[in-house]
């Protein structure tokens, strides 16, 4: 590590991939010193952050999302962007590796000097996870990376956490044989910016676009009716690469729209809001269990909880007292 924090702030700001790649090992160590440089370092590129478009990808194993990115982001550079692709997958650390681990996945991609992958960050809890790639959001655009893709396995609650940090989320799925909204979650939908069919290509072209008119028809019960944007449902072929342009085609027209309304502005400023908010619960969650009395203490009382001793009410009173005299005391 370079004592400097300064070294990196430039390497960054000078669109050198190295720096950029040693500033997000140092955003994803755990060791202390490292966090504080990377904050530091953050916190000086601040200024130089915000400008790309932020498009996250959410979709069930097998949809195409890896097939899906390769095609776009290679588009995209064609058109002359600059392309980040990041991930999310808090289950990496379960299954051994991450969902972007394995660069033969993006083959094209991983080797495009206007692209730049970086696999989710392995261990930590979903919330450790966010931050450290929203970091490494703001250090992509630092670098001069003008779209920033965020791909996330449809689990748990990491589908939430990414659409709370681009503009623009996108869902792919594919044509299923049944209920076609099945292992998607309904509050994935709601917060869809658009539904992209996957695959529609060769015998399933009929089959994709069935599916389609299903999620327009689903979207329609569940959408409220906005002026300024209506989730459009699309199909595509990742693999044979028609399609891919239209959804590049929507997420400008989303943009275009958005900022005419002044909703762009107003999403980002209340997504820091949210960031701020997740982050003091976070620091307070941490805060509290590392507190040396409350450790002691909590699995006693635990214990007398499950054994009716005292009530749940208590113990919770009894464990946050203990921090009050903690900050009381000024330790
Ligand atoms: P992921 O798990 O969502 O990242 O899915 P992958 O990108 O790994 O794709 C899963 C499988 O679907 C692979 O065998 C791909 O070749 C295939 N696939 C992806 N996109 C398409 C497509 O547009 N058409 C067809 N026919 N197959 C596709």
């Amino acid at each position: 590590m370079f004592k400097d924090p300064q070294y990196y702030v430039q390497g960054v700001l000078d669109h050198n991939r190295l720096m950029l790649a040693r500033t997000i090992t140092l955003i994803e160590s755990t060791l202390a010193a490292h966090q504080e440089m990377a904050a530091t370092i953050i916190d000086k590129l601040l200024p130089y952050t915000g400008n790309s478009i932020r498009i996250g990808i959410t979709g069930v194993p097998g949809a195409g999302k890896s097939t899906f990115v390769e095609s776009f982001g290679t588009m995209l550079t064609q058109l002359g962007h600059k392309v980040a692709v990041l991930a999310i997958d808090p289950s990496s650390t379960r299954s051994g590796g991450s969902i972007l681990g394995d660069k033969t996945r993006m083959e094209k991609l991983a080797v495009n000097e206007n692209a730049f992958i970086r696999p989710s960050p392995s261990g930590g809890t979903l919330g450790g996870v966010a931050r450290k790639t929203r970091e490494t959001m703001l250090a992509c655009e630092a670098a001069g990376f003008d779209v920033v893709i965020i791909e996330t396995v449809g689990v748990g609650q990491s589908e939430t956490t990414v659409a709370s940090m681009v503009d623009f989320f996108l869902v792919l799925m594919i044509a299923g044989a049944g209920d076609e909204l099945q292992g998607i979650k309904k509050g994935v939908l709601e917060v869809a910016d658009a539904i992209v069919i996957n695959k529609a290509d060769g015998d399933n072209v009929l089959k994709a676009q069935m599916a389609q008119k299903e999620y327009q028809a689903a979207l329609h019960l569940l959408m409220p009716e906005s002026s300024t944007w209506s989730t459009p449902v699309l199909t595509c072929s990742a693999l044979e690469l028609s399609g891919v342009d239209q959804v590049w085609e929507t997420i400008k027209d989303h943009r275009a729209a958005l900022s005419g309304s002044g909703e762009f502005a107003q999403k980002r400023k209340k997504q820091a809001l949210d960031w701020m908010a997740f982050l003091l619960d976070e620091g307070l969650r941490g805060w509290f269990y590392n507190d040396s009395q409350v450790k002691e203490s909590l699995p006693l009382l635990k214990k007398e909880v499950e054994q009716e001793k005292i009530s749940p009410t208590i113990a919770a009173a009894t464990l946050l007292s203990y921090l009050q005299k903690t900050v009381r005391d000024g330790k």
